[in-house]
């Protein structure tokens, strides 16, 4: 199973297929799938049809939580340098174990500055599951617990700090990062970012 996943929210309604409008009130509904969690993303209406229905609890519900449709900006933003965010959607889009740990306390980091909010904590296979939201683009990414032990946090802790500093490509692919990649605009430093934690 693919655990680490994040899911966007839709601009159609997956009942009845008509588009959110800006403001417009919407229900996620989470189910626990063979491959994993799905989301789905519905209207008010059919949300009030589906929860009358008695086969919503067998086909799998985990959770479910309302939110405010927000038009997406119409231009990308620019590319900036790596933070906390982007980093983390990197490492769960890599979907590489070795990385768990950081994604997690990335995930812990964001919390704390409410970019993510945890909606559910799910148990799998007896392992916990954090499903986290980002509060204004509707995001949902599902992170498993790495089960930290305290001794393993101070290496985790230089792990994220590298990996904020570097990014992930280079401090895979290039061990010694060229001397250019270190500058006046250079990251912010590793001591602050453990001082966060
Ligand atoms: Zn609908």
């Amino acid at each position: 199973m693919n655990e680490w996943n994040i899911q966007t929210r839709a601009s159609t309604c997956a009942a009845c297929q008509v588009d959110f409008t800006n403001g417009q009130p919407y229900h996620t509904v989470l189910f626990d799938e063979r491959h994993g969690l799905r989301r789905s993303d519905i209207c008010e209406p059919c949300w009030q049809k589906q929860s009358a229905s008695p086969s919503l609890r067998q086909s799998g519900f985990v959770s479910h939580w309302q939110g405010v449709f927000e038009v997406p900006p119409p231009t990308p933003e620019p590319i900036q340098k790596e933070n906390a965010e982007s980093l983390l959607r990197k490492l769960i889009h890599q979907n590489n174990p070795r990385h768990a740990p950081a994604a997690f306390i990335l995930a812990v980091m964001l919390e704390r500055k409410r970019l993510l909010k945890v909606k559910e904590t799910i148990k799998q296979d007896g392992r916990r599951i954090f499903v986290y939201e980002h509060p204004s683009q509707g995001d949902v990414f599902t992170i498993p617990d790495p089960d930290l032990k305290l001794d393993q946090l101070e290496q985790v802790q230089k792990d994220v700090a590298q990996l904020l500093e570097h990014g992930i490509a280079e401090s895979e692919a290039n061990p010694a990062p060229p001397a250019e990649a270190t500058g006046p605009d250079s990251p912010a430093s590793p001591a602050e970012t453990t001082a966060t934690l």
